[in-house]
């Protein structure tokens, strides 16, 4: 059956009789309207742990002033019906209050990632995502967490958050689930048109065109994000935030491909923002 928790109270009550049975918790913390790609990351922790807690909490600190806070797609019911059927029985789904009571002014800054790639057209977003996800870990006390590939940069800064703070939490991080076409499956995706939706096809074909062109052996970024930029500029709805190919540990941009190097963009399709990304392997 599954359990539906708003508290912090009832939480940490629950996290300890757990502890106390010397069981283990795998966690995937989301912002609900679920889908595949998160459903992927649920059953690999149903499958490594004996209880998985799912968190549900649009997070208002890592949206930006003119962002979609407002709009973003909000499914509880349905979420509640698949992790039903996925087998969860824990969900915690607090309140923003809950969360945030009055005087919240604690930061999480992860110096030197957080203001690249992403960071710089989202000032303040992963400070946001940092703390929430801190407060998380500390509350669910997880053996391992479980991320999506498809938020590249989030994984980068919760591994060296995990890391730099010495939390005994395995951050495990999942492929990227597509739909059949290639797209990336993101809840922001109900926001394109039909025809949006095609034009989306280009980050992938494009992140595609990246590694066979560094499977041919071309090692030179420009070359590559010029290409790159030829198959996004055929999309009339599309505009470019980024694409950058980068060294997985620092986001450090490189001038010559390795073996391992991430190729990463955002996207406009319309008014709507998409990420995507693909690690480079030859
Ligand atoms: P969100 O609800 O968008 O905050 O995402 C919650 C978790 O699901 C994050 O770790 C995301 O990276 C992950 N996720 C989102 N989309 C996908 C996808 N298409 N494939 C795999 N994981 C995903």
């Amino acid at each position: 059956m599954l359990q539906v928790i708003k508290s912090i109270k009832d939480m940490k009550q629950k996290i300890k009789t757990i502890k106390d049975s010397h069981l283990t918790i795998g966690f995937v913390p989301t912002m609900g309207a679920l889908h595949e790609g998160h459903l992927s990351l649920v059953r690999n922790a149903k499958k490594e742990h004996d209880e998985v807690v799912v968190s549900i909490f649009v997070n208002p600190l890592q949206f930006g002033k003119n962002e979609d806070l407002r709009h973003y797609p909000r499914t509880f019911d349905r979420d509640c019906e698949l992790l039903s059927r996925e087998g969860v029985n824990l969900v915690f789904y607090p309140d923003i209050t809950e969360i945030y009571p009055d005087g919240f002014c604690t930061s999480v800054i992860v110096h030197d990632l957080e203001d690249k790639l992403c960071g710089k057209t989202r000032p303040g977003h992963f400070r946001g995502v940092a703390v929430v996800v801190l407060k998380l870990f500390h509350l669910i006390k997880p053996d391992s967490a479980y991320f999506g590939q498809k938020d590249f940069q989030q994984t980068v800064i919760i591994k060296r958050m995990v890391y730099d703070l010495n939390l005994d939490i395995n951050v495990k991080v999942l492929p990227t689930i597509r739909n059949t076409e290639g797209l990336a499956l993101s809840s922001r995706n109900v926001y394109l048109t039909e025809t949006e939706k095609k034009d989306a096809l280009c980050l992938y074909q494009s992140l595609v065109k990246a590694q066979c062109m560094a499977t041919s052996g071309i090692t030179d970024t420009e070359k590559i994000i010029r290409e790159m930029k030829k198959i996004i500029h055929t999309c009339a709805s599309a505009t470019i935030d980024y694409i950058s190919i980068v060294n997985p540990e620092t986001l450090e941009i490189t001038s010559e491909v390795r073996n391992g190097n991430v190729v990463t963009l955002a996207i406009r399709i319309g008014r709507t923002r998409l990420i995507d990304n693909v690690i480079l392997t030859f």
